[in-house]
């Protein structure tokens, strides 16, 4: 069998694995590259494997970064199943769509941009319609149940404990009666956090590819970050501000409600009527994706701790409280900031890229009285990071505006394992696997990661390279190499197939022209022949795009 690691090398997005048996082509994740431009760049290039020939993926869970390029990969000729938890395939059905809206809109600025300059209009990777479907290639299967794909590979999904749904996968890949069995960790989440299992402990593994993106950090405790987000929200009410939560619409914002509801479902029922204020204070979930996330959440307690399931009085209740507003429709969002009362908002996306946040901290970032608490990672570059910062004065949506809010960062929300949690994780193997490869961390965190489970575990690691493969006989590592090595020849072929296919297209185009005749003066018609002739032109770019590869020898 050969292993390629195609993405999350010394970075935290991309993840994307190729498996190659003797008769199977498959993938674990194929996430979206996300951060700089240079990285997110990435997503343009040509997958390194014809997306016709991958048989199946097995997804470990909802975020972008680990199932972006599904719906690329569906519109490039991927047409097999994709096995993940039935939570995952759900909350896939509205990250999906987004994703695709996100790529529309990119594309169409960008022509904006290219119309001024005459350049040529570039396509979205993939459109809403893609993603919608590409979620009928989705099949969901359930924890710890062994899937037999065919008689040489199987699979089995654990509770990785970072999001609703997530997993560790286990695979078995059987070649010439030998058995081999390796383990994809997902991204791994932390012990102990609210609602959402621990993660789950697998006992044995020959290699494992493992996550990184802490593996050189300890988190403060999860307990001391929230009673630290409390005393922030409880000063800021004080001195009449309101509180602007800035969260990823997956997991963070679900974690901020759940304390939310906890901290005020106990508190308003001891109050009494004299303490108006509290009463009439209102939270606010203003953003559709995550609005849609937390309906998911809420239905499938299957997937939650049951300790917590057991505090709850009323299971209508979880993720929700009485004054708590979901604000679905632009008209309703508009609405927040003319209310009088206080307020706590919590808007996407996370890192103030995009999205309703934007009008949010337009409104309160002068306000001296008000609090913007950010509760996760912010990457180089974005809004979210420059406030951060210290960044005094900032464009928002055109506009600039002083910074005169309070400002927090609080990470110890994370869902991503720390060190000490990610080593946890890997002791519960009982073998010393042959190998343990770490991924998806920056470069520092994986490296420090590395020295450490060579130290404290005695277990060889390896930190590979994009694109690195890895052959193996009899479950050893016989050679290793990259992908690339033999891919002149698959890019030809790729190429000598698109222009097969776009002689196809000219010789349909021209005979229906012929057919209807030129003189024919129905616009319709004309603006169908038009948008024809456009894909057209995005084909013959693709392919100029392959040859020029080509000739770089990439
Ligand atoms: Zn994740």
């Amino acid at each position: 069998m050969k292993v390629s690691f195609l993405g999350a090398n010394r970075l935290v997005s991309g993840s994307c694995y190729l498996i190659q048996t003797k008769y199977k082509k498959f993938l674990i994740d194929c996430g979206f590259f996300r951060g700089e431009e240079s990285i997110v760049r990435l997503n343009y290039q040509p997958f390194s494997f014809r997306p016709e020939e991958i048989d199946f993926v097995i997804l470990t869970h909802a975020h972008i970064d680990h199932c972006g390029r599904i719906p690329q990969l569906f519109k490039e000729g991927f047409h097999g199943q994709v096995y993940c938890t039935k939570s995952t395939m759900e909350l896939c059905a509205v990250m999906l769509p987004d994703s695709g809206q996100i790529q529309e809109e990119d594309a169409e600025e960008e022509n904006q941009r290219r119309l001024r300059t005459g350049e040529r209009f570039i396509e979205p990777l993939y459109d809403i319609e893609d993603a919608l479907d590409c979620l009928l290639l989705f099949r969901g299967v359930p924890y710890q149940y062994k899937i037999n794909v065919d008689e040489n590979i199987s699979f089995r999904l654990q509770d990785a404990g970072h999001v609703l749904g997530s997993a560790a996968v286990e695979l078995w890949v059987t070649e010439d009666g030998q058995t081999c069995k390796w383990l994809f960790s997902g991204d791994i989440g932390r012990k102990n956090k609210p609602f959402l299992k621990n993660p789950q402990i697998v006992k044995e593994a020959d290699y494992v590819v493992i996550e990184s993106t802490y593996g050189a950090r300890k988190h403060r405790p999860y307990r001391q970050e929230v009673k630290k987000f409390f005393s922030i929200i409880d000063k800021t009410l004080k001195r009449g501000g309101d509180v602007i939560i800035p969260a990823f619409a997956l997991q963070r914002a679900q974690d901020i409600i759940y304390e939310l509801s906890h901290y005020y479902n106990v508190q308003l029922k001891q109050l009494s009527n004299k303490d108006k204020k509290l009463k009439k204070l209102r939270f606010y979930l203003d953003s559709p994706l995550a609005i849609a996330a937390t309906k998911i959440y809420r239905n499938n307690l299957q997937d939650f701790a049951q300790k917590d399931l057991r505090i709850m009085e009323n299971k209508n209740q979880l993720l929700d409280f009485q004054s708590l507003r979901m604000t679905s429709t632009a008209k309703a969002s508009k609405q927040i900031n003319r209310s009088k009362r206080s307020k706590i908002i919590i808007s996407a996306s996370g890192m103030c890229d995009g999205g309703r946040i934007q009008y949010h901290l337009k409104e309160h970032l002068w306000k001296k009285e008000s609090s913007i608490i950010f509760v996760g990672y912010q990457a180089e570059g974005t809004l979210g990071k420059k406030i951060i910062s210290g960044e005094k004065c900032l464009d928002i949506m055109d506009e600039m505006v002083d910074v005169r809010a309070e400002i927090y960062h609080l990470d110890g929300f994370s869902s991503h394992a720390d060190q000490t949690e990610l080593l946890w994780w890997l002791k519960g193997l009982r073998n010393k696997p042959k190998m343990v490869f770490v991924v998806h961390g920056e470069k520092e965190e994986s490296e420090g990661f590395a020295e450490l489970v060579e130290q404290q575990l005695g277990f060889n690691t390896y930190i590979p390279v994009m694109g690195e493969t890895f052959y193996l006989k009899d479950k050893e590592i016989v050679t290793q190499g990259m992908i690339k090595d033999g891919s002149k020849e698959l890019q030809l072929d790729e190429i000598l197939i698109d222009l097969n296919k776009i002689k196809q297209k000219f010789s349909l185009l021209l005979s229906e022209i012929e057919l209807y005749g030129l003189d024919n003066e129905q616009e319709s018609l004309w603006y169908k022949i038009k948008q024809r002739v456009e894909e057209l032109q995005g084909d013959i770019r693709k392919v100029k795009y392959l040859i020029k590869e080509n000739e770089l020898g990439v």
